[in-house]
């Protein structure tokens, strides 16, 4: 499967297999690929490497990273439908993690940027059923809904009303998980690297910090 400029993901024939077209055809390889469309198929004739990534492989927690990333894509991308924004995202996103940058940092940003992409990213910013302000320092740790983080009012008449089910959602995050959360999805990239190693410093510490954030990603990758 490839992700296509203007394209998107599409299925292609690799006739020869590795032996032909060696690293052009790996998992995570970006380049140039030259295709031949025939009646009935897609087919791979030459690919001119640009970037392999395969120092990823040196790390355990990057490998299953850019592994989920590209599983989730194949799954959720509509093939033959562009999504140039996306995949500038996971370019960018693959880069990141090929600096050696936090795995788990870079994945809620990924999956949370990607969500925005699409219009179902939940606010990070406003509580989706009154509109105020989520990062008032209330010191209370931060409702999740199925629409989203909830202000501490609606959280609380959230509590009166139904008990929450048994699905991906946590019922709620920390407010030391949601800063990082806020800080990893939000900030530009530039802020995002400055701000990764004092993230990644709070969360290699914490443990029930790690877990929590784990989970919201988890959480995220439900609202694609
Ligand atoms: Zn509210």
């Amino acid at each position: 499967m490839l992700f296509l400029r203007g394209i998107g993901a599409v299925w292609v024939s690799a006739p020869g297999g590795g032996g032909r077209f060696r690293g052009g055809i790996e998992p995570f390889t970006w380049g140039s690929f030259l295709l031949y469309q025939s009646p009935r198929s897609l087919y791979l004739k030459n690919v001119e490497i640009a970037e392999d990534f395969l120092p990823l492989r040196s790390s355990a927690a990057a490998l299953m990273c850019a592994a989920r990333w590209h599983k989730e894509l194949s799954k959720r991308m509509m093939p033959g439908h562009g999504e140039d924004a996306l995949i500038s995202l996971l370019w960018g996103s693959m880069k990141n993690l090929s600096r050696n940058l936090s795995p788990l940092l870079l994945d809620i940003r990924f999956v949370w940027r990607w969500a925005n992409l699409w219009g179902v990213a939940p606010s990070l910013d406003l509580c989706p059923e009154c509109g105020s302000p989520l990062a008032e320092a209330s010191g209370n740790p931060v409702s999740a809904s199925p629409a989203g983080f909830l202000c501490d009012t609606c959280a609380q008449s959230a509590r009166r009303g139904v008990s929450s089910n048994a699905e991906v959602r946590p019922a709620s995050v920390t407010r030391d998980a949601f800063a990082i959360i806020r800080a990893s999805s939000c900030l530009s990239a530039e802020n995002f690297v400055r701000g990764e190693a004092a993230n990644r410093m709070i969360v290699s510490n914490s443990q029930p910090l790690e877990k929590e954030l784990k989970d919201a990603a988890r959480w995220f990758y439900s609202f694609l």
